[in-house]
């Protein structure tokens, strides 16, 4: 759940991950040491919204943090689009005090933290700093914590979690599952899950968004008379036309034969990277035809190749 030492912390310490805070109208410095020390009114009416007075209330409602979970998928069922079921360990709002952290039905009594005045003071002379009192809120008083969750408004809870992947999906896309992070406190909504997937590479394709590179290998003979030539795709294979006179370096396109582009019913390309492999000739009989034909078809390939 809290991995992070520092929120762990936080979380031990204020209940709160985040660390103690600060609540609208409290907290951070007060200018109340200025009172009766002469200033004019208008600068007291200034300072009013900085200060600590006016009558506390019991702190708002704070929003459930944010988690974050890596999943790491297969290649084709990036293809495919997969469900996932996740076992998240998250929390939920206690139910025994609706996420107040306090005991129902038990007498307020003044916080023993900050003797009932709902702040503790840092620091000394003209910069002394206020900060609101973790342990009530700022509210001077506190009911016991309740048993069920020991004050802090919530519980542990393992939940599965289905979530939708859809196809197409890059490395690195980091989905947003709403309201599955941890639960909120005093009537705060949950956080919400962010995925981040990993994609696992198929090592026959290289992959630029949705287009796919494929290294393809093919003979001189076919790279000078044309063939076709079966390749994989990502959903199985599919044949490919190699015209006469094709280089090397070339790139032959199967047009929508890419992966699926998430949202839309397109998908991007297959890109055939054409590679011409010489063979290896060991044999008079071939070495003779070679020769015939570098006779038949001599001289004008590095014509233009330095100009
Ligand atoms: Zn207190
Ligand atoms: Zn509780």
């Amino acid at each position: 759940m809290l991995s992070d030492p520092v929120k762990r912390k936080n979380y031990d310490t204020f209940g709160d991950p985040a660390g103690p805070g600060v609540q609208p109208g409290g907290g951070g410095f007060s200018f109340e040491d200025f009172d009766g020390t002469g200033l004019p009114g208008a600068f007291q009416d200034l300072f009013q919204g900085f200060g600590n007075r006016g009558p506390r209330r019991r702190p708002g409602p704070r929003a459930g943090e944010d988690t974050q979970h890596t999943v790491r998928i297969a290649f084709r069922d990036a293809f495919h689009g997969t469900r996932l079921t996740l076992n998240l360990h998250r929390s939920e709002t206690c139910p025994a005090c609706q996420g107040s952290g306090d005991k129902v039905g038990a007498p307020v009594s003044t916080c023993t933290a900050c003797g009932g005045k709902g702040f503790r003071e840092q620091g000394g002379g003209f910069f002394r700093s206020r900060e609101e009192c973790p342990a009530c809120g700022g509210a001077g008083k506190k009911a016991p914590p309740c048993d069920n969750c020991k004050g802090q408004g919530r519980t542990p809870r393992n939940e599965s979690v289905t979530v939708g992947i859809p196809a197409g999906v890059e490395d690195g896309t980091r989905l947003r599952v709403a309201g599955k992070g941890e639960a909120g406190r005093r009537g705060g909504g949950p956080g919400d899950l962010y995925l981040q997937v990993q994609v696992e590479p198929d090592p026959r394709f290289e992959r630029r968004g949705a287009n796919l590179y494929l290294d393809l290998p093919i003979s001189f003979t076919e790279s000078a008379l044309g063939a076709r030539v079966e390749v994989p795709t990502p959903e199985g294979h599919s044949a490919i036309k190699v015209p006469p006179g094709t280089q090397g370096g070339a790139n032959l396109r199967l047009k929508g034969m890419g992966m699926p582009i998430p949202g839309s019913a397109q998908r991007g390309d297959l890109f055939a990277r054409i590679r011409v492999v010489t063979p290896k000739i060991e044999d008079e009989r071939s070495k003779e035809l070679l020769r015939e034909l570098g006779e038949l078809n001599d001289g004008s390939i590095r014509e233009n190749a330095w100009r």
